[in-house]
């Protein structure tokens, strides 16, 4: 019983199958694995959310310092968008033969630096996450297959693993083509039979004299194709593990690539991969003392998730421009639609969305790059940036631009697909939210369930006696003792006076909901006790309303370190926005009044010009 985890234990006492419960637990230790790698400050229980949560003395510096908006590598960043914005000009971004990101483009992109921005090399200075995933949204505007190309080769492939864990013959090996794009990197973790579920892992690596020899397949690898570079999470001894293995240059009887059509992804390749008895060096397995192949996948997602937030942002930019032009073009019933509260409270929003996911990106990378694990920030940057994509694109562009949305050659036609599949990948968006929300309780559950549940269990019972609160004080008093201090203290006043005024009522907002959240998540451990794990619904809505919250105070923090009144004006509607959404309540005519005034100032200011984006289409 000791060396099982508590949500192991808790999923026994609940009644699941022995079968969950062990998948359950390989999941919870792999990621007190992953938190182990962490120096004590930098784990989950020191991040800002955790303590937005559940310290009374509530860290607002967390949320309004926590942004780095040094550029020092515009050299090599604005070389890479100039030769994307050059390509796209020239209209030689992807092959005319089958429609994929051009030879032409990767060999000048290999050329400006782009695959080496995050690969460590000697006597080479490594940009900051922070600046890659700025850089990142600035590509995304242009073209999203671009900016997802790097996130892969540089956060969930074989970058990370290979620089975080890798032996020095590793990195001196692989580093140098990661570098260069010689050797372009991708992530093989799921399979048709394990996606959400990781514990279902099917392929297998066997050690056989200087070789591990690889069985199985994998599904949906975005940048797997011949002769790349892929991190192969597979079973060793039954224990997931990371295997770096170079693809063939050509397919034969090992290895196999399994093509379908895919919607999504369309300039990238993303393919399935068969294995049979195909070698890897044994060299080549990357080894963790402590953890396995699960905490090598989780390090690198919270990268992924980050850069997904960034393409979103760019993406949303790209529809922004889109709107305002047409808008102004565009007339029905004697007026251009541009001057229609629709389209103007519309514009409002997508500006919000684009400075909170600004705002969440260059917050969790700051976070990261301070050494912060990230694991609660960085799901929130991938839920809000995915959901944000999605509505942005149907609910506000799409419907702006009416039936021409639908044409070829048009931002969202071309393009829908790329803009719903961050719902999924890295995480598909309720999955983390229950996610976020296990993490964010473990502690609490570990202090003060925990010791109750093993009482339990030894005495075969699912719910306390009377008598034992009177017998095993021990137990309940600690739980008792929290409670009370939580419901009967006033909580510490948070100074919160050097924010910009119109700013403040929506941090005090959020502030105030964080506090209280810890006595509404904690009176849910209550009343669900052991069937927690089983109230998924209820699960997921606390735990979209507190990453709303904590955005609200991460647009408010970001705006305040970059202050002018027009932003100011964007993150104001952007928070009362998400207000409403926390409350589930719809604008006040005030809000609307506010937001379609804000709109109506965007769509007038100067855009300057766009060509690479096609606003108009069927002039008449
Ligand atoms: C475009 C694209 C690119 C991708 N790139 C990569 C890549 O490069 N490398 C890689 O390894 N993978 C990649 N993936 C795979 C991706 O990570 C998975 O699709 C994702 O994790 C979801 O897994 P699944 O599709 O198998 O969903 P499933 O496991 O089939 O789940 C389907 C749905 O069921 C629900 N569900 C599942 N389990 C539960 C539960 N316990 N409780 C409640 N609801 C549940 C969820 O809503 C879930 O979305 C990519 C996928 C796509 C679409």
């Amino acid at each position: 019983m000791n060396n099982k985890s508590f949500a192991e234990v808790a999923m026994e006492l609940s009644g699941k199958s022995k079968e969950e419960a062990q998948s359950i637990g390989k999941i919870d230790t792999a990621d007190d694995q992953v938190e182990d790698l962490f120096d004590e400050r930098h784990r989950t229980v020191h991040s800002p959310v955790y303590r937005a949560v559940w310290d009374r003395n509530f860290p607002i510096k967390d949320f309004t310092s926590k942004f780095n908006f040094s550029r020092k590598h515009r050299d090599i960043t604005d070389k890479c968008l100039e030769v994307l914005r050059t390509h796209k000009e020239k209209g030689s971004l992807y092959n005319i033969e089958n429609g994929k990101l051009s030879n032409s483009l990767l060999n000048d992109l290999k050329k400006a630096g782009y695959f080496g921005l995050l690969v460590p090399l000697p006597n080479k200075e490594l940009i900051s996450f922070s600046e890659f995933a700025d850089f990142l949204s600035e590509v995304a505007s242009i073209d999203p297959h671009v900016a997802g190309l790097a996130s892969v080769h540089g956060c969930i492939g074989a970058v990370d693993p290979i620089k975080t864990f890798g032996t020095q013959e590793q990195k001196d090996k692989y580093l140098p083509p990661l570098a260069s794009g010689e050797l372009l990197s991708a992530f093989a973790l799921t399979e048709p039979c394990a996606g959400s579920d990781m514990t279902a892992l099917r392929t297998t690596a066997r050690l056989d004299g200087d070789h591990y020899v690889v069985n199985g397949e994998k599904l949906f690898i975005t940048n797997a194709l011949e002769g790349r570079l892929i991190s192969l999470v597979c079973l060793i001894d039954d224990q997931p593990q990371v295997l770096i293995a170079q693809l063939p240059s050509m397919q034969d009887n090992s290895f196999k690539i399994k093509k379908y059509g895919l919607h999504a992804l369309k300039r990238l390749h993303n393919n399935g991969l068969i294995f049979k008895n195909f070698k890897v060096p044994k060299e080549n397995l990357i080894q963790l003392p402590h953890g396995n192949g699960l905490t090598i996948a989780y390090h690198g997602l919270n990268l992924g998730r980050v850069a997904l937030c960034a393409n979103a942002s760019g993406c949303m930019n790209a529809m922004l421009w889109s709107m305002i032009p047409w808008a102004k073009f565009r007339t029905t019933y004697g007026q251009e639609i541009g001057n229609r509260e629709l389209v103007q409270d519309r514009v409002a929003r997508l500006s919000g969305y684009i400075l909170s996911t600004n705002a969440l990106t260059s917050w969790c990378s700051s976070l990261l790059d301070l050494g912060y694990r990230g694991e609660l920030e960085c799901i929130i940057a991938k839920t809000f940036g995915s959901e944000c994509e999605k509505e942005s694109a149907i609910e506000l562009c799409m419907k702006t631009h009416g039936g021409r949305s639908f044409l070829h050659g048009h931002l969202i036609g071309d393009n829908i697909h790329e803009f719903l599949a961050p719902l999924i990948y890295e995480g598909e968006g309720d999955m983390l939210n229950m996610a976020f929300f296990k993490t964010l309780v473990k502690d609490h559950g570990v202090k003060y369930f925990e010791p109750i549940g093993k009482f339990l269990s030894k005495k075969q019972r699912k719910k306390p006696a009377a008598s034992d609160f009177l017998l095993h004080p021990t137990l309940f008093v600690p739980y008792a003792t929290w409670v009370t201090r939580n419901m009967v203290l006033p909580a510490p006043r948070v100074d919160i006076s050097h924010l910009p005024s119109k700013l403040i009522p929506h941090a005090e907002f959020a502030i105030k909901n964080l506090q209280k959240s810890r006595l509404q998540i904690s009176q849910l451990m209550r009343t669900y006790q052991l069937k927690l794990a089983d109230r998924q619904c209820r699960m997921s809505i606390l735990s979209r309303n507190l990453q709303h919250l904590i955005t609200i105070l991460v647009t408010v923090g970001y705006t305040s370190s970059n202050y002018d009144q027009i932003t100011s004006s964007i993150a104001d509607v952007a928070c009362e926005n998400l207000k409403n959404k926390v409350l589930g309540c719809h604008p006040s005519d005030d809000q609307i009044r506010k937001s379609v005034k804000l709109g109506q100032e965007l769509s007038n200011q100067q855009w300057g010009d766009r060509t690479d984006i096609q606003t108009i289409l069927m002039r008449y």
